[in-house]
């Protein structure tokens, strides 16, 4: 007679082995991440200030559809820019458009971000934009450019990884834009982006020289040394107000050696439950990441 194993001890295995797989990866994680929650991510921001940096706090998650969620969303972002002036941190938040709305329409994101950017100034902190995949672009720049019209401590990511930005930033720049430089974290066709690493960082340094040039109050954002010494000696050349910006848990040697050399840095920690895709990007973008990871996951089966 065979033995039939009741259903529920095969679900009680997977869940016990997901679990522990979860808390592997969330270990791994927690080096990028704040934590899950909310007052995480402002002890994290408030330790960034302590070490001489701004904080830029995102909360995860995309793609939001669901009403509740959306609400929830703009709730807690209201929440945050709060306490950040409550407990006199400095920075403020970067949101992503389809957090708050964008999914559904360009009206509800623009209403969503305009609550959320008058709360920040009345706060005094800064509100950024996250720039999503290439399908978003247009509207986030239409966004940005109707709210930028009334509120002026608000700014945009740019990715260099995408062939229109020069046009985008030339036709920002002209608005008086604040833009982050970004080189784009999203798999995008080759018809749109370039694809090959030394296209993006062409791109990415012609695009410095255009902020350093014709901006200002722009953030270099990158953690690529070649270019943050591009704009260390462009800031010799043209007197402009800018900043680093580089992600909590990365390049942390660095950080302090720009704000000794009188730089403004700052670091942007996101939170959330949702932190799985964030970190499977952070671990592409590095192969020692991946190795990390291998190295990190046979360590904790010999314990
Ligand atoms: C403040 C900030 C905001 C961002 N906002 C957006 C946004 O709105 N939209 C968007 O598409 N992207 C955004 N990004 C992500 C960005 O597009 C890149 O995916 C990411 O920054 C990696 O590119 P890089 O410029 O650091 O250069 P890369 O060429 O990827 O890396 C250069 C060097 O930096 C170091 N490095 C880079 N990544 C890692 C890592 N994960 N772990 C360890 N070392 C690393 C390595 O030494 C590497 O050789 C943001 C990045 C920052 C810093």
């Amino acid at each position: 007679m065979q033995f039939v194993e009741p259903i529920w001890s095969k679900f009680k295995l997977e869940t016990h082995e997901s679990t522990l797989m979860e808390k592997f990866l969330f270990r791994i994680a927690k080096q990028w991440i704040a934590g899950n929650t909310a007052s995480e991510a402002l002890q994290s921001a408030k330790t960034a200030n302590k070490n001489g940096m701004n904080a830029i706090i995102n909360k995860l998650g995309e793609h939001m559809t669901a009403k509740d969620q959306i609400n929830d969303t703009v709730s807690e972002y209201l929440a945050l820019v709060l306490n950040l002036h409550k407990f006199k941190i400095y920075g403020g938040i970067s949101v992503k458009p389809t957090q708050v709305g964008l999914s559904k329409s360009i009206e509800e994101c623009t209403n969503n971000l305009k609550k959320i950017i008058e709360e920040s100034t009345s706060s005094q902190s800064f509100v950024w934009i996250d720039m999503e995949s290439s399908e978003y672009t247009d509207d986030t720049i239409k966004i940005y450019l109707n709210l930028f019209e009334r509120y002026e401590r608000i700014g945009i990511a740019i990715q260099a990884n995408l062939k229109r930005t020069e046009q985008d930033v030339k036709m920002l720049l002209e608005h008086g834009a604040k833009i982050r430089l970004v080189k784009g974290a999203y798999r995008e066709s080759k018809k749109n982006a370039y694809k090959i690493r030394h296209e993006v960082d062409e791109n990415y340094r012609k695009l410095i020289k255009m902020l350093f040039s014709c901006g200002n109050e722009f953030a270099i954002a990158t953690h690529d040394y070649t270019m943050i010494e591009l704009a260390m000696n462009l800031s010799k050349k043209y007197e402009r107000k800018f900043e680093f910006q580089m992600l909590k848990g990365i390049r942390d040697e660095l950080k302090p050696v720009l704000i000794k050399k009188g730089f403004v840095v700052s670091e942007y920690i996101p939170y959330g439950t949702n932190w799985l895709p964030y970190s499977i990007r952070r671990l592409k973008e590095r192969k020692r990441n991946i190795l990390l990871l291998g190295s990190s996951f046979l360590h904790s089966h010999r314990v």
